[in-house]
C-alpha cells in the first residue's frame, strides 16, 4: 500500500487541472467583461483580452501583457488559457496551396481541415467581394478571359501527382510575401452527418461540432502564420470546409460575428456553403446584414431526382423549398447567391443537365452565379471524373443561356486536395 494513495492523489490533481482548462479564445466581447468582472476587474480589460486575443493574436496568457501580471496568474490558477486552435500539421502543394491540420480545443485533440488558397481558386470571382475592385465581366463571351481561370486537362487528369505531397511539421510559412490575395477554407464540424454520396467528409459520419472559437481560430491561426494584415491584405473566407454549417448554427454564426465585430474583417467577404439546410437558412435570412456572410447552395444536380440521389438530404428539403429559404435573404447591392456544381461524370456533366440547370437558376429571379467544380475524387466513392471536354461543354451551355459561370480551380491535388480527403488519408 506505501506510496500508492500519494500517487492516486497526484494523479487527481492531474486529472483536475486537465479537466478544468477552459479557452478564452472563442468568448466574445460581452463574455470576456463577465470574466473580468468575475475576476473583480473592471470591465474594460474585457476589451483589452478581446483586442489581445482576436487583433494581436496572442497564443499564450503569459504574453497578454497589457494585463497585470497577477491578473493573468489568477485567470492561469483558476485554469483559463488563451486555448487558441494550432496548426499541428502542414501540407504544402506546388501551387502554392497550403493544407493543414488543425488540432482543436477540446480535450478530444480532434484534428480538422482548413486551406490556405494563394490567389484564391475562382470560387470568389465575380461575387462582388472585390470592393475595391473592378467587377468582373458577366458577358458570357468573356469567360474565357485569361483572369478567369481554366480547367486544364492535364490537371483534371493527372492522378499521378495525387501520390505526391510535402509535409512539413510545424514550419512556419513567413517567408516575405509572396501572394496579392488568399482565400481561406474553414471548417464547422468534425465529419458530417449529411452523407452526400460524392463526399469524402460524409464518410466520416459527424464526430462533433466545432465550437466558435474552434471555427474562428483556424482563421486566426492561418492570419498568424501568413502574417496577414488585416485592413490591408485582400483575404476572401470560406466556409467550405468540412461540415455542414446551418448544422451548427450557432457556433457557426457565433465565429462570424467573432470574425466581424472582433477581428475586423468584412462579411461581404466571406461566403457560407450550405447543402440546402432550409430552416437553417430561414433564420441566416434573419441575420443583420453587418454580420451575415454571402451565401453559397450546393446545387450539384439539374433535378430532383438525380438530386436525391447524390443528396439524400434533398428528399427532406427538395430543390423548390430551398430556393423559397433562400429568396427570404435580403441580398446586399451587387450581391449575388452563388449555387456551386460539382460534376460527375455521367451523372450531373451533360450538356442537357446545363441546360435544366441554367432555366433553374435563372427562375430564382435572383442575382445568381453558378460555380462548377470538377468532382475530385476520394477512396471508397465509387464516382468517376468528368472529361475536361464535358466541363467546357457545361461551361458553354450555361455561358450560351447568359448565366454568369466560373470555374472552381482544382487546388493542391498533390496534398489530397478534396473536401475531406487530407482528414482521411492522414489519419485513416
Ligand atoms: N457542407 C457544406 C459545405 C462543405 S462542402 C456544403 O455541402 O455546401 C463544400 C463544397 O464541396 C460543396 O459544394 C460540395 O458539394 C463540394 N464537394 C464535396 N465533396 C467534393 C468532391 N469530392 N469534389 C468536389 N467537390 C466536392
Ligand atoms: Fe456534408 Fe457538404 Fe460533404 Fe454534403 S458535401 S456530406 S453537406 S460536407
Amino acid at each position: 500500500m506505501t506510496g500508492k494513495p500519494k500517487q492516486l492523489v497526484q494523479l487527481d490533481a492531474a486529472e483536475q487541472a486537465h479537466e478544468s482548462r477552459k479557452p478564452l479564445f472563442g468568448l466574445d466581447l460581452e463574455a470576456l467583461e463577465a470574466r473580468m468582472v468575475e475576476a473583480g476587474e473592471p470591465a474594460w480589460r474585457g476589451r483589452q483580452l478581446a483586442e489581445a486575443l482576436y487583433r494581436q493574436r496572442i497564443a499564450g496568457l503569459d504574453a497578454i501583457t497589457t494585463l497585470p501580471k497577477p491578473l493573468r496568474q489568477r485567470l492561469a490558477v483558476e485554469g483559463w488559457e488563451v486555448g487558441r486552435p494550432r496548426i499541428a500539421r502542414v501540407f504544402q502543394s506546388v501551387d502554392g496551396t497550403e493544407r493543414y491540420l488543425v488540432e482543436c480545443q477540446g480535450q478530444d485533440a480532434q484534428t480538422v481541415e482548413t486551406v490556405w488558397m494563394p490567389e484564391g481558386d475562382g470560387g470568389e470571382a465575380g461575387d462582388g467581394s472585390d470592393l475595391d475592385a473592378p467587377e468582373m465581366p458577366e458577358n458570357p463571351e468573356m469567360l474565357g478571359a485569361p483572369s478567369i481561370p481554366r480547367l486544364s486537362a492535364e490537371r483534371v487528369g493527372n492522378q499521378k501527382s495525387q501520390q505526391e505531397f510535402v509535409q512539413y511539421d510545424n514550419a512556419s510559412g513567413e517567408q516575405g510575401k509572396r501572394w496579392e490575395r488568399a482565400t481561406i477554407c474553414v471548417s464547422s464540424q468534425v465529419g458530417c452527418a449529411v452523407n452526400c454520396r460524392f463526399c469524402l467528409t460524409a464518410k466520416l459520419g459527424l464526430q462533433r461540432n466545432l465550437t466558435a472559437g474552434e471555427i474562428a481560430g483556424q482563421v486566426i491561426a492561418v492570419f498568424e502564420r501568413h502574417g496577414v494584415e488585416v485592413g490591408r491584405d485582400r483575404v476572401n473566407l470560406v466556409f467550405m470546409g468540412m461540415g455542414e454549417p446551418l448544422l451548427n448554427y450557432d457556433n457557426f454564426m457565433g465565429a462570424v460575428r467573432l470574425l466581424v465585430l472582433e477581428v475586423g474583417l468584412s462579411p461581404r467577404r466571406m461566403t457560407v456553403s450550405t447543402s440546402g439546410i432550409v430552416p437553417g437558412i430561414e433564420r441566416f435570412a434573419q441575420e443583420p446584414a453587418e454580420v451575415r456572410p454571402k451565401l453559397a447552395i450546393s446545387l450539384n444536380a439539374p433535378n430532383d431526382r438525380i438530386r436525391g440521389e447524390i443528396m439524400p438530404i434533398n428528399r427532406k428539403w427538395p430543390i423548390e423549398s430551398v430556393m423559397d429559404a433562400v429568396r427570404k435573404v435580403q441580398l446586399r447591392p451587387r450581391e449575388r447567391v452563388t449555387f456551386e456544381y460539382v460534376l460527375l461524370g455521367g451523372v450531373t456533366d451533360r450538356p442537357e443537365h446545363a441546360v435544366e440547370v441554367a432555366r433553374l437558376v435563372r427562375r430564382t429571379g435572383l442575382p445568381i452565379k453558378v460555380n462548377l467544380i470538377a468532382w475530385n475524387p476520394g477512396p471508397g466513392i465509387e464516382y468517376t471524373m468528368p472529361q475536361p471536354e464535358a466541363v467546357e461543354a457545361f461551361r458553354g451551355v450555361l455561358a450560351g443561356e447568359g448565366i454568369p459561370t466560373y470555374l472552381r480551380r482544382p487546388r493542391g491535388r498533390d496534398i489530397f486536395a478534396a473536401c475531406g480527403q487530407l482528414k482521411r488519408t492522414v489519419e485513416g
